[in-house]
C-alpha cells in the first residue's frame, strides 16, 4: 500500500533526494567510497558544502553580507546561541508556542527579555498582532511557523529593530526578505534534510557586538570563519540538504514551493471547513500551510480513534496531533505531493459517508 507521509519531523523528503542519498552512501561520485567514510575536508566534499551555501543564497535571494552555516545541535541549541551572540542588554520575543517559549527561556539567562505578546491563554491557536516592540532591544525573535499548533506568520513583519527567526518548519516554503533579519535558523529535519543538520543564515556585521566571552563552538564567528568546517560538520545530512536544494531549484524555486503550499493547504482546509465531522483548531487568518491541525467536531468526539485507524488503514502516516493539541495534524511540507493531500481528503469524505 502506498504510504502518505504526514510526519511533523523528521518528515517527508522528495523520493529522488532519498535515492540520491542512498546512492552516495554506496558510492560517492563514483569514487568507490561511501560518503560516510570520507573526510569532510576531502576535495570532493568541499564542493558539496559550497554548492549548498550557494543554492541557499540563490533560492532565498540572500543579500551580500550574510553567511550560511551548517551546524549540529538542532534548533534547540540555537535557542541559546542566539542570546549568547546577540543579546547584550535586552531582547524581545513573541510567544507563539512551545518552541518560542523555549527560545525565550534560554535568552533569560543572558539579559532582559520582553515578551511582547503571547497567545498561551488560547493554547496558541492564533498569532498575537497588537503589540509594540521596544525600540531599544538588540533583536526581536519570532517563530514563523508553529509546528505544534499549526499557526504561521506567512509574511515578514515590519518592525524597526533587527529580527531573528526560527524558520525550522517553513523554510523554503515562501520567499523571505532576508534583509529584515540578522539571523534565521532552523533544524533541517522538517523541510530540508534528515535530522542532524541545523541551518543558520547570519548577518556578518551583526556579530561581535556583545561584550561577554562566547565559547568557541557557540560563537557564530567561529563557523563563519571556518566555513562550517571548524569541526566535523554533519556530512551526510548536508549531502542530503544539497539534493533537496537542487530539487527545489529544479521544481521552480521558492515561489513555486509557495504556490504548491497554498494549493495543498487550501485543498485540505476547504475539506476541514466543509466536512461536518472535523473542525480546524487554528484561527483562520493564521492557519499554517505546513502543519494543518484539526480535531473531531464535538458531536463526533468519540470517533477520534476510529478515524485515526480508518486513515492509517488507508496509508496515512503521522496524522496524530501533538499531545498538547490532540486530534490530527497533517504536515504538508515542500516534498508532500498534492496526491497525498487528496488521499487524506478522500479518507475524510469516506469516513463522513459512513456516519
Ligand atoms: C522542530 C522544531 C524545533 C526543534 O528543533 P530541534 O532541531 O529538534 O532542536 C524548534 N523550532 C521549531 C519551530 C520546530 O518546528
Amino acid at each position: 500500500m502506498k504510504k502518505h507521509n504526514f510526519n511533523a519531523g523528521p518528515s517527508i523528503l522528495p523520493r529522488e533526494v532519498i535515492e540520491q542519498t542512498a546512492q552516495a552512501v554506496l558510492d560517492f561520485n563514483g569514487s568507490g567510497l561511501s560518503v560516510l567514510e570520507i573526510s569532510h575536508r576531502a576535495k570532493d566534499f568541499q564542493p558539496v558544502v559550497d554548492e549548498a551555501v550557494a543554492l541557499f543564497k540563490e533560492l532565498l535571494n540572500i543579500p551580500e553580507g550574510y553567511s550560511v552555516l551548517f551546524l549540529g545541535g538542532g534548533a534547540s541549541l540555537e535557542f541559546c546561541m542566539i542570546p549568547f551572540n546577540f543579546l547584550e542588554k535586552k531582547a524581545a520575543y513573541l510567544n507563539t508556542g512551545v518552541w518560542a517559549k523555549k527560545a525565550m527561556k534560554e535568552a533569560k539567562g543572558f539579559g532582559e527579555v520582553v515578551e511582547v505578546a503571547s497567545s498561551a491563554e488560547a493554547t496558541y491557536t492564533y498569532i498575537p498582532k497588537d503589540y509594540t516592540v521596544p525600540a531599544d532591544v538588540d533583536y526581536f525573535h519570532i517563530t514563523t511557523n508553529n509546528t505544534i499548533y499549526g499557526t504561521e506568520l506567512k509574511e515578514d513583519l515590519d518592525v524597526n529593530v533587527p529580527m531573528i527567526a526560527d524558520m525550522s518548519s517553513d523554510i523554503f516554503s515562501r520567499p523571505i526578505d532576508v534583509s529584515k533579519y540578522i539571523c534565521i535558523y532552523g533544524g533541517g529535519q522538517k523541510n530540508l534534510a534528515p535530522a542532524g543538520v541545523t541551518f543558520v543564515i547570519v548577518k556578518n556585521d551583526a556579530l561581535g557586538k556583545v561584550s561577554r566571552y562566547i565559547p568557541t563552538m557557540l560563537n557564530y564567528q567561529t563557523h563563519v570563519d571556518g566555513g562550517s568546517m571548524f569541526n566535523t560538520p554533519p556530512v551526510l545530512p548536508i549531502y542530503t540538504a544539497l539534493q533537496t536544494l537542487r530539487w527545489i531549484k529544479a521544481q521552480g524555486g521558492v515561489a513555486e514551493m509557495e504556490r504548491r503550499a497554498i494549493e495543498k493547504a487550501d485543498m485540505l482546509y476547504a475539506e476541514i471547513d466543509r466536512n461536518k465531522m472535523f473542525v480546524g483548531t487554528a484561527a483562520k487568518e493564521d492557519r499554517s500551510r505546513m502543519n494543518i491541525c484539526f480535531v473531531m467536531a464535538p458531536e463526533y468526539k468519540d470517533l477520534e480513534a476510529d478515524f485515526l485507524k480508518f486513515a492509517t488503514e488507508r496509508g496515512m502516516v503521522g496524522i496524530k496531533g501533538h499531545r498538547s493539541v490532540g486530534g490530527f495534524r497533517a504536515s504538508c511540507y515542500n516534498a508532500m505531493p498534492k496526491e497525498s493531500v487528496q488521499a487524506l481528503i478522500d479518507c475524510m469524505q469516506e469516513f463522513e459517508k459512513l456516519h
